[in-house]
């Protein structure tokens, strides 16, 4: 197999690129008048120098992400929500009409949209019932996606979502490194539900997997999803690209403050996610009470997929009664399924409440 580098992989445009210079990126000191920029001279609502443009390159907070989530400062770009990281990796790969991708299905339905909308071609590989991978299939499908050559066109990325959404399992760090070393592409493991899990991070892996990306994401454990903070950890030629293609200020600078202040309560991230998993663990065996529940799929994240006898009679019962929870009966290899995210104490007795209402 070739051994391509991370640039080889990369679109030539993206390669040759040479970005748009900001004001703030070509400044970022201390002075007295700032007068680069043409912005307002002064923040009228609040005194909160919102008048200036953020920071582009969002030094605080990867300093603050590197302390809290041990992640590498150099080795992080950071977006508006793990989608623009998706986004942009496409953007920077994937040539239109030419390359492919490949994905682990069923998993999160934005790599497909953000294929489309890229132009780029889509190739499945299904998880087994029970949502683990494939392994037998495994060779195989390498074999065959590692055809073709970034001339020609071929299968630039591979997604691999961890826990995966919907399913809500992980898969063991060993599967990834496998895949990931004989895929010839970029292989991306999406860990937006990484906190609920006990398996390490993949970020682990980076030493020995050269074209492996993390995705991590502020929305999820860290109650952010609102502030829209993504977060890719990569080889540093990938870092480097994604700040040469990102729009220059992609994260606001409130968003910024928030994620600080956020990543200042730690402490109440970790009570959270304990309280998650016990809440997790309570609505699984309520759950599996129920006459018209058949399966409740094993989670590592903050929801649970639940196999149903009539998933459309119950998205509806249950939204009758003023609860909502997502239907997922018409993804592939999800049929009866619908997915439960694990709310308050209080939800999660009302939403319980209320399937006791419908059992009689
Ligand atoms: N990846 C996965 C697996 C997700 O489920 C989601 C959101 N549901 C995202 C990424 C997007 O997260 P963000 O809010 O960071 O854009």
């Amino acid at each position: 197999m070739i051994e391509y580098k991370i640039k080889e992989l990369m679109r030539p445009n993206i390669v040759r690129l040479i970005p748009y210079s900001s004001a703030r990126s070509e400044f970022s000191g201390a002075a007295k008048v700032f007068l680069d920029a043409n912005e307002h001279w002064r923040d009228f609502v609040g005194n909160h120098g919102r008048n200036r443009y953020p920071d582009p390159m969002h030094r605080d907070l990867k300093r603050m992400m590197s302390k809290v989530m041990s992640l590498p400062e150099d080795r992080m770009v950071l977006g508006n929500g793990s989608d623009e990281m998706i986004d942009l990796l496409f953007r920077i790969f994937c040539e239109p009409r030419k390359d492919k991708v490949l994905l682990m299905s069923p998993t999160y339905g934005a790599y497909e949209v953000f294929a489309d909308i890229n132009d780029v071609g889509v190739s499945h590989c299904m998880l087994k019932d029970d949502f683990s991978l494939n392994l037998a299939n495994m060779e195989t499908i390498c074999h065959m996606v590692n055809n073709g050559t970034p001339e020609t066109g071929m299968h630039k990325l591979l997604f691999i979502c961890s826990p995966n959404n919907p399913s809500g399992n992980s898969f063991p760090l060993e599967q990834i490194e496998s895949m990931a070393n004989r895929f010839k592409g970029v292989t991306i493991i999406d860990e937006a539900y990484v906190d609920f899990s006990e398996r390490e991070s993949a970020v682990t892996l980076m030493g020995r997997c050269p074209r492996l990306v993390v995705l991590r994401t502020l929305s999820k454990a860290w109650g952010l999803a609102n502030a829209r903070i993504g977060i890719t950890v990569g080889p540093k030629e990938l870092i480097d690209a994604m700040h040469k293609v990102k729009y220059p200020y992609n994260l606001s600078g409130i968003a910024q403050e928030v994620a600080i202040e956020a990543l200042e309560r730690a402490d109440d991230v970790r009570r959270y996610i304990v309280f998650m998993k016990a809440e997790r663990a309570r609505l699984t065996r309520s759950l599996q009470q129920f006459s018209f529940v058949q399966k409740v799929f094993p989670s590592d994240a903050n929801f649970l997929l639940v196999r149903v006898t009539d998933p459309d009679r119950l998205c509806t019962a249950l939204r009758e009664r003023h609860i909502i929870i997502r239907n997922r009966s018409t993804v592939r290899g999800c049929y009866g399924c619908v997915r439960i995210t694990v709310g308050s104490a209080d939800e999660n007795d009302q939403l319980l409440g209320a399937l006791e209402e419908l059992e009689v």
